[in-house]
């Protein structure tokens, strides 16, 4: 153990001894190293010394006139580090300073780089309670507030945290000794669950920015969590997994992006997603769609049904697109008023008329009466289709515009049917 200045620069000692010369030569050496290194003759002194200074360590000689060492401490009944030295391997004095938790002996004669190492290890051991205390507290503030769960190998949990417990409306005893399945909400793909098993049994950590949940009562939350593996001789042992609830932050997220009426995307999130998609598609290099829809002689629709069946037929057709636009990368939007918006992608020009075509054929078989609509008696659509090769990505106006263009010419040529914009390649 080297000494450590920086540890022993701020450190107060209190010396007691009542042999003069060796007290100043201590005290001229240590000095050196401690700034604050006072010093008193004997038992009495030193207490009374104590009380002024309040040292972080007392150093000590046992046999003193007036009081002696052993005597002085068990009357100061203080917690800090205590060194004794002395020139007694006497058993007695030994039994006795261990009962007063005397934390180290330095045997006469003193040799003054082992007495520096040995204040040096009471402080730093010293520090260490001071932390272990720390953790103690730390832990918990942790079991209250954060949601960690402990498994075993088998994803069976071992230990959860009180909030954790607090949160999932589980109690401890329910939760130990069964399969972290428990939570598992519907929605959260098998692929997920295998890909987090690949990871962790990997040794790996494993992080999700967003997993859904469900609570004993059946409510749904949503988490980040981060799953780690801990380990004994380079075996896993077991893993601990720290959520976080993001819940009300993804809850508002979702209305930033959809619309109130229909629950679709909103145009906002048109916005973003084309441009995301336009980046992703040229990297993967395949084909976007875009489908802008709108609904015929809707105007008419509102006069001979009033509003509020006209909201129910604007969420109908909302309904019809989204069942029909399944996949992970097809979005759908209402973009405005009656006009809704599909992003769709890796389907060439030929399948995404195919696509459209169907989709506002859906809308027509759903067969929602509108009477003021001459030509079917029912809501129609018509819709503009824009599909590009990524080697011909436009801008996102551009590419809006094109699909608007041929909306109208599907609003001018009849309704109810789609038109493939000419700029389509
Ligand atoms: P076209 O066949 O050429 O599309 O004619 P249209 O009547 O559908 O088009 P127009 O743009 O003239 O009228 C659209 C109507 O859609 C006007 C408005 O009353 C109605 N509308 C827009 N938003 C809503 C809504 O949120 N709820 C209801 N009920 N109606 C809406
Ligand atoms: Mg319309
Ligand atoms: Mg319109």
């Amino acid at each position: 153990m080297k000494v450590n200045r920086d540890l022993l620069k701020n450190t107060i000692v209190l010396y007691v001894e009542d042999e003069k010369q060796l007290r100043q030569e201590v005290s001229f050496h240590l000095k050196k190293y401690i700034k604050n290194f006072y010093t008193a003759n004997n038992g009495e002194e030193g207490i009374k010394l104590f009380y002024e200074i309040k040292p972080d360590i007392i150093i000590t000689d046992i046999q003193m006139p007036k009081l002696n060492g052993l005597e002085m401490i068990r009357r100061l009944n203080t917690n800090i580090p205590v060194i004794i030295t002395t020139a007694y391997s006497d058993v007695e004095y030994l039994l006795e300073a261990i009962k007063l938790n005397v934390n180290k002996f330095v045997m006469k004669p003193i040799n003054l780089i082992e007495l520096v190492k040995a204040i040096q290890e009471c402080i730093i051991r010293d520090n260490l309670q001071e932390k272990i205390f720390e953790k103690e507290n730390l832990l918990k503030i942790i079991n209250e507030n954060v949601l960690i769960s402990i498994t075993d190998v088998n994803g069976i949990y071992i230990d959860v945290s009180n909030a954790f417990c607090k949160f999932t409306g589980y109690s401890k005893e329910e939760l130990l000794g069964k399969s972290h399945m428990i939570l598992r909400h519907k929605d959260t793909p098998d692929e997920l669950y295998s890909l987090l098993w690949k990871t962790i049994k990997s040794g790996k950590t494993f992080k999700e920015e967003e997993i859904k949940y469900m609570k004993k009562n059946g409510e749904e939350f949503i988490c980040n969590l981060s799953i780690t593996p801990a380990f004994k001789d380079e075996k896993i042992v077991n893993y601990t997994t720290i959520r976080q609830d993001i819940t009300s932050k993804k809850k508002l997220e979702q209305l930033t992006i959809e619309d109130d009426l229909t629950k679709l995307y909103n145009r906002r999130y048109f916005n973003k997603i084309i441009s995301s998609e336009l980046q992703r598609l040229k990297r993967a290099k395949s084909y976007l769609s875009l489908l802008t829809l709108d609904i015929d002689y809707f105007k008419k629709y509102n006069d001979m049904y009033g509003h509020i069946k006209g909201d129910k037929a604007l969420t109908d057709v909302a309904k019809v697109l989204k069942e029909s636009s399944l996949r992970a990368s097809d979005y759908v939007f209402r973009l405005g008023g009656e006009e809704f918006g599909i992003i769709f992608s890796d389907l060439n020009i030929e399948e995404s008329l195919e696509y459209s075509n169907n989709i506002v054929k859906k809308v027509f078989d759903r067969n929602i009466e509108h009477l003021g609509n001459e030509n079917t008696k029912r809501v129609t659509v018509s819709a503009g289709l824009i599909t590009l090769n990524y080697i011909n990505f436009e801008e996102e106006e551009k590419i809006y515009k094109y699909s608007d263009d041929a909306l109208y010419e599907a609003k001018h040529s009849g309704k109810n049917r789609v038109v493939l914009s000419k700029k389509s390649k």
